[in-house]
């Protein structure tokens, strides 16, 4: 792929993730304790809820509902829409009971809506400070709330659990689960296990340690925490996991962090009383910096099985040994009940960022089998025997020239599957995308600290600024792409592709209707034929669309909702891909219906005038030194190479009033409120006057190519 190799970026994370939803009754729990009251009331097939996260415990995200099949689906059309206010990106599965939608916003806003108007009941905002914005990697989002007996529960993205009153918003509970001096946040949905609330964080991109910890959901006490990574061995471990895994580790890789967030994935498992966690990738990402003699780094890019009453440790697969590509295993972890090869088995399926789509026996964690759901060139296989991955010889060549697919966005991200155990296939958002490597080349990035991104590589981005833009646009729209995959698990082979468009496609909801509803970045949700792949519908969303749809009942009527709105990590980090698809932020709560034919409001995109630019008055090197800088410290935020996929303000953008005040803004954070927090620490004044020079050479050449 020579194009796509003289473009290639290193792109940061791109965090960039049956049975059926009518009542669990059994003859022996009358009162089911997760929903907190009596379950047989609501049993009637007039209203079928969408009480959790995955739909159910199994996160298949398969409803029963057929009344919306693909005979009428064309008859869909919206029946409401809710603005949501908060211009971050929407990655948030909503929860529907009782006739109210919950469904969260950037900001870890809390919203409940009468899901059958829309109406407002309450909204609860947990006041994040904004200075927060600058402790993640990629956007200031929330993927949704777990409910427990008349409670709602949500992470917050500064590290709190909170417990809401579900008729009210009122807080009931509040409890800080991190260490707010560190670079923690939290993205992902809580579950509740039992008496239990549990939930991760996310900052394997910024210097952590990864960990899990359950709640006691009426008092918000913690219960019990597992960590994924060792610390430091000086200090007494906390088991004989932690003991374990410090084998597997070389150098002083607590001093980076050593990483292993659970950002998204957690399963709970009723039936065998387990816990399934998805863990994250090594802090740094660069193996030869964190664990210099190599080793597998337990437990990072593991799955791994917990009780879910003590969080003692039960069994662990690990997608990627010694991970140095951001290869998460962090993705959706699904279960289900499949024959393979003449016998039923309890399995678990996840497709991890690494390319390869995992079985494995639920009860032990072996593996059944595993083969690539997309493009992957770092590995041939994973060798049946011993479970792991074959890497090819030139897998961790890092010269800043080698291409490795998938890239560190992954083949499939947290955009959840779904499955259809009526086809019998799962439902991949994937992605092809390329990525280089290259060893740090100055001291500061080969130390703990040295930035406040540092994941052990040079950047290699900004744009190749020789090419019309459009050239530039096609080029990468052959580069970097999404496809979902309708994929056997059994055989472990695709049944059909969809249509190839852009990264990343949104999260999938697979329907009794034979339907798969996907949101895309094209600005459509679309119903794909579950069979076969056939587009049968598609509605305006006016936005790109990430988070997965869900669906419910009410008085008898099938209702589909998205919540839409681009964001996250790739509208962050930007670069000319983002930049260039200029796809606007428009987040909402959409919900559809047959016979439905609301209209959205007209939308309005408009061409921001770009203020005629001071000339640079440094010499070409200091501009030189003032891209380093940017591209380390700033390109995460404001975009790689000056670009931003249109979330954080586009500094070639800045009007002289804040050239003016350009020093006490990154040195002395005159603008934290706004989540732009002060540099002093990463730097001196000197670099942030350099990286001023280079803003004001690339707004000239902006400038220049407009007139
Ligand atoms: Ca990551």
């Amino acid at each position: 792929m020579p194009i796509a190799h003289r473009f290639a970026i290193l792109l940061t994370t791109l965090h960039l993730a049956g049975c059926p939803a009518v009542e669990e009754t059994s003859p022996s729990a009358a009162i089911d304790t997760e929903r907190g009251h009596e379950a047989s009331e609501e049993a009637s097939p007039d209203s079928v809820e969408w009480p959790r996260h995955g739909l159910d415990h199994d996160e298949q995200r398969f409803s029963p509902l057929d009344r919306i099949h693909r005979g009428n689906v064309d008859e869909l059309g919206l029946v409401w829409s809710f603005d949501l206010e908060e211009r971050r990106g929407v990655e948030a599965t909503p929860l529907m009971l009782d006739g109210v939608l919950y469904v969260t916003a950037g900001w870890s806003v809390v919203y409940a809506l009468d899901a059958a108007s829309g109406e407002l009941l309450w909204r609860h905002d947990p006041q994040v400070p904004r200075s927060f914005l600058a402790k993640g990697c990629c956007d200031a989002v929330n993927r949704g709330v777990a409910h427990r007996n008349g409670r709602i529960f949500v992470g917050t993205y500064d590290g709190r659990l909170v417990a809401l009153d579900a008729k009210t918003g009122d807080v009931i509970w509040d409890v800080q689960t991190t260490d707010r001096s560190q670079p923690y946040t939290i993205t992902g949905a809580p579950r509740v296990a039992g008496d239990k609330v549990v939930i991760g964080n996310g900052g394997a991109e910024l210097g952590v340690r990864g960990y899990v910890s359950a709640y006691d959901a009426d008092t918000g006490e913690l219960a019990w925490r597992f960590h994924t990574v060792p610390g430091d061995p000086a200090h007494p471990f906390e088991n004989a996991e932690m003991e374990r895994a410090a084998a597997t580790w070389s150098g002083k890789w607590w001093k980076w962090g050593g990483g292993g967030t659970v950002w998204d994935a957690i399963t709970v498992d009723p039936e065998l009383d387990l816990l399934y966690i998805g863990v994250g990738n090594g802090s740094p990402w660069n193996q030869e910096l964190r664990s210099p003699d190599g080793g597998d780094n337990l437990f990072l890019a593991s799955i791994v099985a917990l009780r879910p009453d003590t969080g003692e440790y039960v069994w662990h697969y690990q997608t990627t040994p010694g991970e140095t590509w951001d290869f998460t295993a962090t993705q959706h972890i699904m279960l289900a009940d499949l024959e393979i090869e003449g016998r039923m088995r309890k399995v678990l399926m996840q497709a991890p960022k690494n390319g390869f789509f995992y079985v494995l026996d639920r009860e032990t964690g072996e593996l059944l089998s595993a083969e690539p759901y997309t493009t992957v060139n770092w590995a041939t296989g994973i060798d049946p025997e011993t479970g792991r991955p074959i890497e090819t010889t030139d897998a961790r060549t890092f010269d800043g020239e080698h291409v490795v697919v998938p890239s560190n966005g992954g083949g499939h991200n947290w955009p959840a599957m779904s499955f259809n155990p009526k086809t019998g296939l799962v439902y991949i958002p994937t992605m092809v995308f390329p990525a280089t490597f290259k060893s740090p080349t100055e001291k500061v990035d080969r130390e703990p600290g040295g930035g406040r991104w540092n994941v052990g590589f040079d950047r290699m981005g900004a744009a190749p600024p020789e090419l019309p833009e459009e050239e530039v646009n096609r080029i990468l729209d052959e580069a970097f792409s999404g496809q979902l995959v309708a994929w056997d698990p059994v055989a472990q082979k695709a049944r059909w592709k969809g249509k190839i468009g852009r990264p990343t496609g949104g999260g999938t909801l697979s329907t009794a209707g034979g339907l798969v509803f996907q949101g895309g970045q094209d600005g459509h949700i679309h119903a794909y034929d579950a069979a076969t792949g056939e587009d049968l519908w598609s509605h305006d969303t006016q936005t790109g669309a990430m988070a997965p749809p869900i669906t419910f009942a009410l008085g008898g009527k099938q209702f589909i909702t998205a919540a839409v709105g681009f964001g996250g990590g790739f509208a962050a980090e930007g670069g000319v891909v983002a930049h260039g698809w200029k796809i606007p932020n428009v987040p909402r709560v959409l919900v559809f219906a047959l016979g439905g034919n609301k209209q959205l409001p007209p939308s309005e995109v408009t061409e921001r005038p770009l203020p005629k630019p001071a000339p640079v008055t440094a010499t070409a090197e200091v501009v030189a030194r003032g891209k380093v800088v940017y591209q380390r410290q700033c390109a995460y935020c404001h975009g790689d190479g000056l670009r931003t996929g249109g979330l954080n303000p586009d500094l070639r953008y800045s009007p002289p009033g804040i050239h003016q005040i350009w020093e006490k803004i990154v040195i002395d954070g005159i603008l934290e409120a706004n989540g732009m927090v002060n540099f002093a620490e990463f730097a001196t004044p000197e670099d942030a006057e350099a990286i001023r020079q280079y803003v004001l050479s690339e707004a000239q050449r902006l400038h220049e190519s407009r007139q």
